[in-house]
């Protein structure tokens, strides 16, 4: 597994690594959340193309991996998005999931630099800002009909 620099962003190991086309490296999602309000690498500020999204160059790591093998007895958290249910990744969904068993009655979670509000008595998030602007979400065990991670495509064979 290949060893990562940090993420400039978050400063974590980065999740679901992304490389950029001037290759510096960062999570999916702090990259996206970086990049479509300016447009430009965080770092170099070199212009990237919002395309560049549709179609990321992600590093194989353990973690992209785990994408690939979902246990279908755990239960996972998904929010409904473009065309069906996406599934949160995996440290959001643990986040979520903590909170859930603790019968919490709703979690705030950092998702993209934004802070979303999780409802567990409504099953809806939304950002903050935006309480009105609420999407479904739901608890269950892998769904074969998910669209992807947190704004990221699975490919099925
Ligand atoms: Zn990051
Ligand atoms: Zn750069």
């Amino acid at each position: 597994m290949a060893n990562l620099e940090p993420c400039p962003v978050c400063l974590n190991q980065p999740t679901y690594p992304t490389k950029l086309p001037c290759s510096h490296i960062f999570c999916f999602l702090c990259a996206k959340g970086a990049i479509l309000p300016t447009h430009k690498c965080p770092l170099c500020r070199r212009h990237i193309s919002p395309s560049f999204f549709n179609n990321p160059e992600l590093i194989q790591t353990e973690s992209t991996l785990e994408v690939a093998s979902l246990s279908s007895i755990d239960y996972h958290w998904f929010y409904e998005g473009y065309n069906g249910w996406w599934l949160y990744d995996e440290q959001t969904s643990n986040d979520i999931e903590t909170a859930y068993q603790n019968e919490e009655l709703f979690v705030e979670v950092l998702i993209a630099g934004f802070i979303y509000v999780i409802d567990f008595e409504k099953m809806v998030q939304y950002r903050k800002e935006f309480p009105n602007k609420s999407r479904k979400i739901k608890r269950d065990k892998t769904d074969m009909q998910i669209k992807g991670i947190a704004g990221l495509r699975t490919r099925r064979q």
